[in-house]
């Protein structure tokens, strides 16, 4: 994870977008119907986000921005994925505590299937696994019998 990933930006209404951008400012151009700021994981570069029905909306609430939807920098060396919410800086990986649980709980489902195929090579290779398993029932219901004659 890069240590310089921004947490948050602010926003500037602008009529034109200047040339070169500050980084951590979203500067908006309603004329133009476009936003455009610098990629927040600190790589540089420039992402234009339209604002239109069919790309981003943006919502300005008086005092912070948000876009909708997320940004996925895709076509960047840099990949970066996430949220523009209220003047923060939602990164896609930290942002689910849910999609962690989900990918462990994928994890633990994948290890219990192997789990389960692998069983029946260590029962083969246990042989006597039939005559354990006779003992112990044998010791469950003697247990079982000097309860019931203790109770
Ligand atoms: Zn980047």
């Amino acid at each position: 994870m890069r240590v310089n990933r921004r947490m948050r930006i602010r926003h500037e209404f602008v009529e034109y977008v200047p040339r070169s951008l500050e980084e951590g400012v979203l500067y908006i151009s309603i004329p133009f119907a476009t936003a455009v700021h610098c990629c927040c994981c600190g790589c540089g570069e420039e992402v234009v986000t339209p604002i239109s029905p069919t790309d981003w909306s943006l919502t300005f609430d008086g005092e912070t921005v948000s876009l909708n939807p997320s940004i996925g920098n895709w076509s960047f060396a840099c990949e970066s994925h996430y949220w523009i919410r209220r003047n923060g800086v939602q990164w896609a990986e930290s942002w689910t505590a849910g999609q962690i649980a989900e990918g462990r709980m994928r994890h633990r489902a994948h290890k219990e299937s192997q789990a389960r195929a692998e069983r029946p090579v260590q029962d083969v290779r246990r042989g006597n696994a039939n005559g354990s398993a006779n003992r112990t029932l044998l010791q469950r219901i003697r247990s079982w019998l000097s309860r019931r004659r203790d109770g």
